[in-house]
Order: structure tokens, then C-alpha cells, then sequence
């Protein structure tokens, strides 16, 4: 007879799995109930003609504290991203700008005037004007109104393919606004954090799963063995007695349950008080299309990839240099880009038919990188309901799910939809939830 699970996990998107394993790893027994026929959930690797796209999540920084571990525990191959994807860059005002490295400093991206506005960062003394400024607000007051702005609309796009008007940057960008906290300045906080970190520590760095997230999700899942089940949609969450009953293809008992779906999806089976609040989470939809050519028709520069500015002009709001970053995503002597388009930056573009929408990127990219490109190879993938959207608000509505939850002891959500929308801030809260899971009594 089976024993009973010490947790069941519902989703084995990348939230339902690092829980699941990190529960697993801890010595716990987890059960992963899962709807589709497949692990990963929006991470669904593309591989066609030698192309590998990541529609979804494609690269992460490690080692990292809480990631790494499970990686390494499960045996997942992850490789560091090829060296060139320090290199970034920012497509605004028509010119394409390097923004990393020495070659920031000297940048004409923005003007002696934004950069002296910046070096007085340290010692500029301002009051947040609420306590969820958004997230231009909070760079705007920190770092002047031109690097401000530039920077609040890198990172809305770059992160959340968001709206910086409407982003909090304390939910979307807590370690940020934590250097503010510490230090009453970023660059004072982050100095002072660089000085804190132990001199051997080594440095974050960019990394891969080489055969696609995808592959990822299912050596996470291998890791799980028996303890997980495909094709196995839930369709109720319900309390009784000291367990928690999940119901679907039959019934599996636990005294702890991690939801771990977008919020609204979750809305759908969760006990009824939670799921009106679940149903006001935002999110943005959004399109990833991908170019593939031979070198000659596709050259594609070296580097991660470029942003577009406030000042662009341009709908993509990022194009990722696939092929030049990471190995193996073109086939020899072919490369890959990508490019991201829609959110909560730019919703009406997705109105586009997809043949109007490669046509679009093909001609914007090309801007971009300053050459007109001829790609044998497109792809487009349409996420709906999207990417989670953190505006202002997001920390109160956590706060009131968080005391929903309270009266509904052992029931946990997790997931992109909350507290981050990488995967390692999902690896962050999925030690969290072990902690909690594991001494439920
Ligand atoms: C364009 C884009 C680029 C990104 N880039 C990066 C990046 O470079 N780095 C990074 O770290 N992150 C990135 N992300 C974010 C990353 O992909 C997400 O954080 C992560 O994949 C979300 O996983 P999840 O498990 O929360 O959700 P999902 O992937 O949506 O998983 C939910 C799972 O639940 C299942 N499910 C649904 N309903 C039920 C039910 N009733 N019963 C059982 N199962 C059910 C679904 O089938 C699915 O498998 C990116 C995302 C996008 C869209």
C-alpha cells in the first residue's frame, strides 16, 4: 500500500516541481498531480529543424542558494551560458547601445546630465511617496527623472514585458528596494552588499539546460519517481477532518497541499474563500517569436540580447540573441533570435494575425541589429492568460490571501502568479513552503 503522501503538489510547471523535489530532498514524500501529458507548464521547450526555442523561461543565474541545490540534488545538466552574454544592449532612439561593462560608463544612452543626476544617488535624500511606489516612481525619485525612466522601462519590459507606471517596484523588484531599505541609497546598498559578499563566494553566472527547460522539468520529475502523476487534472481542493482531500481522476489524502497553478486557474479549485481573491490577479499576455536563418541572412551579434527604450519606437520590447549565448539553440552555421512582444507594455500588438506578427518582428529586429534579415525558419508562441503582472497593490492583495489562508491550515499556493516569476525566486519559495509543509503536524 502506498504511504500516505506528506504533501500533494497540483501543477508540475517548474513551481510544482522545485517544491516537489525540494520537499523530496529534504526527506519528505511529495505527490505531483499533473493535468497535462507533459511536466514544465509554459516552459515547453520548441525543437524543429535544429532550432531549440524556450518559449518560456530560458536561462537563470547560478549557483544560487536555494535553486542550486535542488538542481543538484535531482542530477539536472545545467551548462553556463556562452561567455558573450555579459554583453547587453538597448535599442532607443534608433541606435543600438551597449549598456554592460566599461562600455556603460562612456554610453550615449543617456546624457552627462542623467549620469551626474546619477553619480548624486548616495546622498540624495528623498520620501517614497507611498508605500508601494511604482516602479518608475521609485527609480525616478532614486535616480533622476532621464536614468529613471529609462531604467524603470528596462526592467518592466525586460522582466515582466510590464508596464512601469503600473509595476510595484517593491513586489516586482524586492531585492531592489531592500538596498534602499539597508542603506537609504542603491549604490550605497549594493556597495555594501558587494562588501558583505564572503571573498571566495563565487559569482552568479548565467546558465542553461542544454536539451531545453522542458528536458529540465523532466529530469526534475525522473527525480520524483513514482511520486508524480501526469494526466491527472484536479478539479477540487476540499478540507476534511485533519486532511486535505484532492479530487480528480479519484481522490489522494494529505495533511498539506501546495496549489501551485496561476491564480486563476487555481480560483477553480481551491475552497470558496480563497477564489474571489485569486480572481484579481493580473496578468498580461504575451507573444515570443523566434527567428531562425543561416549565419549569412541572420547575423546576429554577439551578447545576450538588446532592450528597447522608452524612446524606441519600436513594439519588440526585447530580442534575445539566442544562438550567441547559448549553445545548441540554431543548428551549425545557423542562428536564433527571439523576440518578446505584447504585456501589459504594448497588449494591442497581439490583435496581429502570427504571419503579421513574424513580419513585424522580422522587420523590427532588423532595425535593431542595423542589417535586413531573411530568416528561413519562424515560430510563434502565444501565452495566455500570460505573464503575472505585480502593480501596485500586488503586496496587499498577498497579504490578504495570506490572512484568507490562515483559517485553511496546511493549504499552500505557489507558482509564478506570487511571489517572483523567476524560477529561482520559485526555488526561494519552495524552501519556504518545505519548512512549512514538512512540520505541519
Ligand atoms: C516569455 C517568457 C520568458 C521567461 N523567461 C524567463 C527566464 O529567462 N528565466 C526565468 O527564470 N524565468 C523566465 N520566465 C518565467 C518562467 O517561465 C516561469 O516562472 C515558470 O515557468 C512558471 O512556472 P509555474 O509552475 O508557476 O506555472 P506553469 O508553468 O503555468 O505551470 C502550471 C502547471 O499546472 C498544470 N495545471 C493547470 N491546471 C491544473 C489542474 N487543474 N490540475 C493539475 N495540473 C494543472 C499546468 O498544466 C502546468 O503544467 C519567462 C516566462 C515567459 C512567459
Amino acid at each position: 500500500m502506498r504511504v500516505r503522501p506528506d504533501v500533494i503538489v497540483v501543477g508540475a510547471g517548474f513551481g510544482g516541481l522545485l517544491v516537489a523535489c525540494e520537499v523530496a530532498r529534504r526527506g519528505g514524500r511529495p505527490l505531483v498531480l499533473e493535468a497535462g501529458p507533459a511536466v514544465g507548464g509554459v516552459a515547453a521547450t520548441v525543437h524543429d529543424e535544429g532550432y531549440l526555442l524556450e518559449p518560456a523561461a530560458g536561462s537563470f543565474l547560478l549557483p544560487h542558494p536555494h535553486l542550486t541545490p535542488i538542481l543538484e540534488s535531482a542530477r539536472t545538466r545545467v551548462v553556463p551560458a556562452e561567455a558573450t552574454a555579459h554583453r547587453r544592449y538597448v535599442y532607443d532612439r534608433g541606435g543600438l547601445f551597449e549598456i554592460a561593462g566599461p562600455a556603460a560608463v562612456a554610453t550615449r544612452l543617456v546624457s552627462g546630465r542623467g549620469k551626474l543626476r546619477l553619480l548624486r544617488e548616495p546622498w540624495v535624500r528623498t520620501r517614497p511617496t507611498s508605500a508601494d511606489e511604482s516602479l518608475r516612481g521609485f527609480l525616478e525619485r532614486r535616480l533622476g527623472p532621464e536614468v529613471g525612466r529609462m531604467g524603470a522601462t528596462l526592467m518592466a519590459h525586460g522582466v515582466f514585458a510590464g508596464d512601469p507606471d503600473k509595476l510595484s517596484a517593491r513586489a516586482a523588484f524586492p531585492a531592489m528596494v531592500a538596498l534602499d531599505d539597508d542603506a537609504g541609497s542603491l549604490i550605497r546598498g549594493g556597495l555594501a552588499r558587494r562588501r558583505a559578499r564572503p571573498k571566495d563566494a563565487p559569482r552568479a553566472g548565467l546558465h542553461i539546460a542544454p536539451n531545453g527547460m522542458a528536458e529540465l522539468a523532466a529530469e526534475l520529475a525522473a527525480s520524483l519517481g513514482d511520486d508524480l502523476r501526469l494526466e491527472w487534472p484536479v478539479d477540487s481542493v476540499r478540507r476534511d477532518g485533519d486532511e486535505w482531500v484532492v479530487g480528480g481522476r479519484g481522490e489522494e489524502r494529505s495533511p498539506a497541499v501546495v496549489v501551485a497553478l496561476a491564480p486563476a486557474e487555481a480560483a477553480r479549485v481551491v475552497p470558496g474563500p480563497l477564489a474571489p481573491l485569486l480572481n484579481e490577479a493580473r496578468t498580461a499576455p504575451v507573444a515570443v517569436v523566434g527567428l531562425g536563418g543561416h549565419a549569412a541572412d541572420l547575423p546576429v551579434p554577439s551578447g545576450f540580447g538588446a532592450l528597447t527604450g522608452p524612446d524606441g519606437g519600436l513594439h519588440i520590447l526585447g530580442l534575445l540573441f539566442e544562438s550567441s549565448y547559448a549553445a545548441g539553440r540554431a543548428p551549425a552555421r545557423h542562428r536564433l533570435v527571439k523576440g518578446i512582444y505584447g504585456g501589459d507594455a504594448d497588449p494591442s500588438v497581439l490583435a496581429l494575425a502570427d504571419e503579421d506578427l513574424v513580419a513585424l518582428a522580422i522587420e523590427e529586429a532588423g532595425r535593431i541589429l542595423d542589417v535586413p534579415l531573411q530568416p528561413s525558419w519562424t515560430r510563434v508562441v502565444r501565452h495566455a492568460p500570460g505573464i503575472p503582472q505585480y502593480h501596485v497593490g500586488h503586496s496587499a492583495w498577498l497579504d490578504r490571501l495570506d490572512a484568507v489562508a490562515a483559517d485553511l491550515p496546511g493549504l499552500h499556493l505557489a507558482g509564478w502568479g506570487y511571489r517572483g516569476i523567476g524560477v529561482a525566486s520559485l526555488a526561494q519559495h519552495a524552501a519556504t513552503l518545505a519548512d512549512k509543509v514538512l512540520t505541519t503536524p
